[in-house]
């Protein structure tokens, strides 16, 4: 093979540099969730943007809580965070952290400050700071609190340590600029009094740090060297860089922005999926609509696809929105080598083989994946009476469709070929029966090489298929018509959801376990739902059908 270059993205080409010049020895990177609820697919894409780097280069990769803030955390979170991480394959070793661990470390480098006349105690309310702050347009003030001695700061900010300061009452904040072009700079809030318990630090604490102080201090603390965040950040870098300036580290970490991931038709918002859970609107955080983690893999996507799919979305500077087709496209290609597909039909019609003797059972040998000799095969018992999909019969067929109609054959996918004779309806006109007579010649695998036909079904054995548990999936959002309505709510699908309780199964899937997933021929690839299926009574989640027209971007 010829020597390939190839193509680095812009992250790589930053770090490839502070290698070569010796900036750093060697890489550090981190995934700084903060506890306040599941993570979604756009953090998998940060989780393995930093783990991969961390690999890439040998170098370290850090799983920290951002925990700073004890209004919105919760343990539960800090489970289902990790539990996400795994089970993507970020393996942080002995590098598990947490923001609260370093209050100590935060509250001296706060003292430091004071100390280099950096930071001073101010007594103006939020909205008199936020009044202070200026606009775009016009510089801001200084508060009348600015130039308060290094005592009397030191005096005070310990009082607020110490818990004798009503919450909102002081804050601390950085003495930087008040004419700063950037608003970040305008002697940014760094401390402020909440008296609440923290989830792992208790009553210890009266205040906490603001995370544009914490997270500087966390990186450098750990001795992180790239701190990748999203592009909403970009304006807040001259106050990172002055934090970690200012508290004197040697080899400061250096925050690289990109761009956010978004989907098309899918909520990814944190605060979003929340009120979904809240109102009720959605099975839990797992709910197979969402596209948290918890529930992509409970829909049954695996980690092989979405390390697809965030390889595929690259990385970037530009916001920009991914069709969900992509990541459809990911999971169809993990699975479909890897899968047996099986037969199941989710709305049941009964086929009864009129000239086939009625107590028979014939086991036939079916390829588990005719595509892949290695999954081997399986036996399917076939027998008088079948069931078939309602959609393959036609009372009067419309043009080109091959399926079965009065007179015409088809073949029984892995059987034999069947004619239509006659069928049965009930008092509502529905049918309730089709009728057909098969040919012992055309068996499949038989070597029959005599006429064709242009339909092939699938089918399941009436007698020995099992009953189970289908559920058809929609994006939950309507984006074509928008995502919001105009009173701001959520522009929600009402067929995102679709249960049928009445679809029947080769017999082997009775032994399914949670996550198991299969392809049902012509029907898509089905995941055992995880929460709701019972021993020996799968439940089944569409994963993604079949057929798509989504095609790869040419690269
Ligand atoms: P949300 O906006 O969904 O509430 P967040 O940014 O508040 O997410 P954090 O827990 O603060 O969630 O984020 C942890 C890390 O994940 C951060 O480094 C953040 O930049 C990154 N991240 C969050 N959302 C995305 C996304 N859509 N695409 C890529 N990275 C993301
Ligand atoms: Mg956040």
């Amino acid at each position: 093979m010829e020597n390939e270059t190839v193509s680095r993205n812009f992250i790589e080409q930053i770090i490839d540099k502070d290698l070569e010049e010796g900036a750093y020895e060697s890489i550090c990177t981190r995934f700084p969730p903060e506890p306040n609820g599941y993570l979604h697919i756009g953090h998998a894409k940060s989780i393995l943007l930093n783990y991969g780097l961390a690999q890439q280069y040998k170098g370290q990769f850090n799983m920290r809580f951002d925990d700073t803030n004890p209004t919105k955390e919760k343990v539960e979170f800090v489970e289902s965070i990790k539990e996400d991480i795994q089970w993507l394959g970020a393996d942080w070793g002995d590098h598990l952290y947490f923001a609260s661990d370093y209050f100590d470390r935060m509250y001296e480098a706060a003292v430091e400050l004071i100390k280099k006349g950096k930071a001073y105690v101010c007594d103006l309310s939020a909205d008199e700071i936020r009044e202070y702050r200026g606009t775009l347009k016009e510089p801001g003030k200084e508060s009348p609190y600015r130039n308060r001695s290094v005592e009397e700061n030191l005096k005070l900010f310990e009082a607020m340590k110490n818990g004798e300061v009503e919450n909102g009452a002081k804050v601390l904040r950085a003495k930087i600029d008040m004419a700063s072009p950037n608003m970040n700079m305008r002697d940014p809030v760094i401390y402020r009094v909440a008296r609440m318990s923290h989830h792992r630090t208790g009553d210890k604490w009266c205040i906490y740090p603001m995370y544009d102080f914490a997270h500087p201090l966390e990186d450098a603390f750990e001795g992180v060297t790239h701190s990748i965040c999203t592009l909403e950040f970009e304006d807040h870098r001259p106050l990172y860089d002055w934090v970690v300036r200012e508290v004197g580290f040697e080899h400061p970490p250096k925050q690289i922005e990109f761009a956010k991931l978004y989907l098309t038709n899918v909520v990814t918002g944190k605060r979003y999926i929340k009120k979904l859970v809240e109102d009720g609107i959605v099975d839990g955080w797992d709910d197979p609509r969402l596209v948290s983690i918890a529930a992509l893999r409970r829909r049954g996507f695996t980690p092989e696809s979405i390390k697809l799919f965030v390889e595929l979305c690259g990385v970037s500077k530009a916001n920009s929105s991914v069709d969900y087709a992509m990541l459809e496209y990911c999971i169809r290609e993990d699975l479909k080598m890897k899968k047996p597909r099986m037969m199941a039909v989710l709305e049941p019609v009964k086929l009864v083989i009129d000239n086939y003797p009625e107590d028979q059972v014939e086991y036939l040998d079916v390829a588990n994946n005719m595509e892949n000799p290695e999954l081997g095969s399986r036996k399917v018992p076939f027998g008088r009476e079948l069931y078939i999909e309602r959609e393959d019969f036609m009372e009067v067929p419309p043009r080109k469709y091959f399926r079965l109609f009065p007179g015409n054959e088809v073949r029984l996918m892995n059987a034999y070929f069947v004619k239509c004779e006659s069928f049965v309806k009930d008092e509502n006109g529905n049918v309730t029966e089709v009728h057909c007579t098969y040919d012992p010649e055309t068996k499949c695998g038989s070597g029959f090489t005599g006429r064709k036909v242009k339909g092939t079904i699938h089918w399941v054995p009436a007698k020995q298929a099992i009953q189970a548990e289908v559920r058809l999936y929609e994006n939950i959002i309507d984006e074509e018509k928008g995502v919001y309505n105009e009173d701001g709510s959520l522009n929600l699908n009402p067929n995102s959801l679709t249960v049928l309780k009445n679809c029947y199964m080769e017999p082997a899937l009775a032994d399914a376990k949670a996550y198991d997933s299969f392809q049902f021929v012509r029907n898509g690839y089905f995941c055992v739902d995880s929460k709701d299926s019972k021993e020996g009574v799968p439940v089944f989640n569409r994963i993604v059908s079949l057929k798509s027209s989504f095609k790869l971007p040419k690269a």
